[in-house]
């Protein structure tokens, strides 16, 4: 039989090839990806439960263990992109009706308490100013005050541009029988993230920001006590797809107690998206090769040529006014009053097709933002953003000095 091929849907512009400009992305993320990742993104595809497949999730794996410097035997990848990281470790580290302490200086304090409180948790805030961070101090009252058993805190917090020390936190959870939930999206590869050293029961991050990958992957890692919270749940988590326990089983984790029985087999849980667990293990590779300290001086460096030059010849005002408050990542200046923020971003991305990002959240319209991540973080690209802020300055009539 003959089938009516509707022809009105228009599809004109779709008949054209596909045609990408090519920008720096230097705003929040996605930071621009390294070719090997590109390369690794167009290899044959496997099927997800093939050996050779299986082979490059332990490579991951392993990336995983040495990006967040952890042993953690839950250490894998989530598919989806940070927030669903942000999800999975949320709704498998809590039980509807349990306390979660957010510690909230920007949008993903906001954020996180906005999904907690759908998944039928208590969020209590703990809240600073944007731009500013936590002391362990005032993270112990709150602690002694609200007997939460998580607490969020964000390291890169990338609407305010702050880096949050994470080093003294964990110890402080501990002592109150808590477990520390750290979201390291916008910090880690580009900061010092140090997960067993610091007592961090549960780290999650990006992608497509200072990993140098593709958006669409969350790395995720979770810490003894952590998973023994989570295997012994009362009720499994509300979603099967964020399922932690599925999902280490998938990626070839021990599920059971005591630990020195044998892992089980991996079993069928979800398509993983074959290409990008590819793209990661190559992004995981070029930094076990560059190696951790390296990386993380090559961002400070890039961040310190980029502060200068703003404050320097650029006369520009940073937002996070202490400077050891300031992520390396992520640096937020200050819009100059009267001066329209969007006519600079525009301009930028017109002339010279460098992205620079307004603000977001409670930085909206306050603050742009320069994200120097991943292969971006570079003197040479810290330049390249310098010199099209000052066009642009200068193009909406702000005169620098
Ligand atoms: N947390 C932080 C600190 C982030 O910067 C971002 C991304 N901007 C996210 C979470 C969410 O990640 P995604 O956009 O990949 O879902």
């Amino acid at each position: 039989r003959h089938m009516k091929v509707r022809l009105d849907y228009r599809v004109t512009g779709l008949l054209n090839p596909l045609s990408i400009p090519n920008k720096l992305l230097t705003g929040p993320g996605p930071s621009n990806q390294h070719p090997e990742v590109s390369t690794a993104l167009s290899a044959p595809l496997l099927g997800h439960l093939h050996p050779e497949f299986t082979k490059i999730m332990d490579d991951v794996k392993d990336g995983i263990r040495y990006f967040f410097q952890t042993n953690n035997d839950w250490s894998f990848a989530i598919s989806g992109t940070g927030h669903c990281a942000m999800e999975a470790a949320c709704m498998n580290l809590l039980e509807p009706g349990e306390t979660v302490l957010v510690c909230r200086n920007g949008i993903w304090g906001d954020r996180f308490a906005e999904l907690s409180r759908r998944l039928s948790l208590k969020p209590v805030l703990l809240s600073q100013p944007p731009g500013s961070v936590f002391t362990p101090e005032q993270l112990e009252s709150a602690l002694q005050q609200h007997r939460p058993s998580v607490v969020f805190v964000v390291h890169g917090e990338s609407s305010t541009g702050t880096l949050q020390p994470l080093e003294h936190l964990g110890g402080v959870c501990r002592k109150h029988g808590a477990l520390l939930l750290v979201d390291s999206v916008a910090a880690a590869g580009g900061a010092p993230l140090l997960t067993d050293d610091w007592l961090i029961d549960c780290v999650y991050t990006g992608s497509q920001k200072c990993l140098g990958c593709t958006p669409g992957l969350g790395l995720i890692s979770f810490s003894e006590a952590a998973r023994r919270k989570i295997l012994s749940r009362k009720v499994p988590p509300p979603s099967f797809y964020l399922d932690a326990s599925q999902l280490a089983n998938y990626w070839g984790c021990r599920t059971t107690e005591p630990p020195d029985q044998p892992v089980s087999a991996r079993r069928y849980h979800h398509t993983a998206p074959i290409s990008l667990v590819y793209a990661a293990r190559e992004a995981l590779r070029l930094v076990a090769v560059e190696g951790l300290p390296a990386a993380w001086e090559r961002h400070e460096r890039a961040a310190d040529k980029l502060r200068a030059g703003l404050q320097g010849r650029l006369g520009q005002r940073l937002f996070v006014s202490e400077p050891q408050d300031r992520a390396p990542t992520v640096t937020t200046i200050a819009v100059p009053e009267g001066v329209d923020w969007k006519a600079v971003v525009q301009h930028a991305m017109a002339k010279h097709s460098v992205e620079i990002a307004g603000g977001l959240g409670p930085t909206a319209g306050q603050v742009w933002r320069i994200g120097l991540m991943g292969l971006n973080a570079t003197e040479a690209v810290a330049e390249r953003v310098l010199a099209a802020l000052e066009d642009s300055l200068k193009a909406v009539g702000v005169a620098t000095p």
